[in-house]
């Protein structure tokens, strides 16, 4: 193999074998490609593109570059669900125990967040005494024992990924369909789990700005699950405001807990509960409206924060009794975000939001920042709700008075208003699973 070869075909339009890419991607993990000959293929492939085949050969690559976990004993049972991310998006910490109720082994593997919050991890470690960092035979026991495990990546899980996200990173060639959906799918592929559900969020505060392109990257990674023998259905979900009320990650384990206990806010629940019933209907291979009838039954009835119970114990975390919540948290002070006008709240600015919450300390503009597990922003309203002059609109969490300050002169212009009423945006745009694609608003 011949790297300057490998460049000039993909250059030049070329469909590369799978044979050709396993060897290009694992001889990179080992070090026998240098960084700038995999940049300008990645480039390549940016401007290029990759055909279906292709795709699914270079996640296979990547997959192999590292360990499998493998997951057999447990059978057809394993889930795992992936969110391409969003503001306030903290939907594995209630899908998880509501299809673990149901009967689902729920294995996941998160990495760290590198964004406006933290990711599930930085969530989790804000409970007292929460412990990501699990040997494999640890994993395996709560997994049997609880049916839900969430721990950090090991740096055995698809290795090629981070080399290559690291590289993307720094050259322009992070945003391409198949470099993102090979990326999210190789990890979600070694870490074992059989069937696989993933939200593809689109909007201000997503990765995916338009609604084709989110069906496009949901396409491309159903594709590969199923080529490579997983069944995998994705949602296209909106994400023009924070989903749910809060953002920062002891605010949003808190939230998690309220809708766990069927107090939740109406857009965070229904997101959850249908991607619950999907991982159950997977699953069990049961009809989708009985799996969602028991979803719900699980919410109802308290089966599913009596596992996230036994799961935030299993890993260490603190639980205290008296409120059935884990222990949290509390940012030093408060500071609300008033409304000056009689309106209907037309937008609340997702990206903005998270901004503030990044710089109030709860996300990390580089890897090695630190976070903030007290800090960040709950909301008051959603969009289409009619406020007052002198309402709430958002309350501010800092861990000092001049963060606090900078924050609510910023939240301040995140919100717009109408004199109209308004139409809200559909909270789900397409079910996309092998047969296809399925329109949902
Ligand atoms: N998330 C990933 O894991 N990889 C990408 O390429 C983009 C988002």
């Amino acid at each position: 193999m011949r790297p300057a070869d490998i460049i000039t075909a993909k250059r030049d339009g070329e469909e590369l074998s799978g044979a050709v890419l396993t060897e290009w991607i694992h001889a990179y993990t080992r070090h026998e490609v240098a960084d700038y000959q995999m940049a300008a293929w990645l480039m390549a492939v940016y401007l290029r593109g990759m055909s279906k085949a292709e795709i699914s050969a270079l996640t296979n690559a990547m997959v192999t570059s590292g360990e499998v976990l493998d997951l057999s004993a447990f059978g057809r049972l394993t889930a795992d669900k992936h969110s391409t991310g969003g503001v306030g998006d903290k939907t594995s910490l209630i899908v998880g125990p509501l299809a673990a109720a149901c009967g689902v082994k729920v294995a996941k593997m998160s990495g760290r967040g590198l964004s406006h919050t933290g990711g599930t991890i930085d969530k989790l470690e804000s409970i007292r005494g929460f412990v990501t960092a699990l040997s494999k035979a640890e994993f395996m026991r709560q997994l049997r024992e609880v049916g839900l495990v969430i721990a950090g990546q090991t740096a055995d899980l698809a290795p090629a990924d981070k080399l290559l996200y690291a590289l993307r990173d720094v050259t322009a060639t992070v945003d391409a369909i198949p470099l993102i959906a090979s990326s999210i799918m190789s990890k979600k592929l070694a870490a074992g789990a059989q069937n696989i559900v993933l939200d593809v969020k689109v909007g201000e505060g997503a990765f995916m700005k338009t609604t084709e392109q989110a069906i496009a990257l949901a396409q491309a990674m159903v594709g590969i699950g199923t080529d490579l023998g997983r069944r995998v259905v994705a949602y296209v979900t909106g994400m023009d405001q924070p989903l749910g009320y809060a953002v920062g990650n002891a605010l949003e384990i808190a939230e998690a807990v309220r809708t766990l206990k069927s107090q939740g806010p109406a857009d965070l629940t229904e997101v959850c509960v249908t991607i619950a019933a999907e991982m159950v209907h997977l699953a069990f291979d049961m009809d989708r409206l009985a799996a969602r009838r028991q979803v719900e039954t699980a919410l109802a009835s308290g089966e599913a924060l009596s596992v996230f119970r036994r799961f935030v114990q299993a890993q260490g975390g603190q639980w205290v009794d008296a409120t059935d919540a884990p222990t949290l948290p509390d940012a030093a002070l408060q500071l609300e975000v008033k409304a000056v006008q009689r309106g209907y709240v037309q937008s609340v600015h997702a990206l903005a939001i998270g901004r503030t919450a990044m710089e109030l300390g709860a996300g990390r503009a580089v890897k090695e920042d630190a976070v903030n597990p007290a800090v960040g922003v709950v909301l008051h309203v959603q969009t289409g709700d009619l406020c007052l002059p002198g309402d709430t609109l958002a309350t501010v969490h800092a861990a000092s008075q001049g963060d606090a300050e900078r924050a609510v002169a910023g939240l301040t212009a995140s919100f717009a208003f109408s004199a109209q009423p308004v139409v809200l945006q559909p909270l789900f745009f397409a079910r996309v699973d092998r047969d296809g694609v399925h329109p949902l608003d």
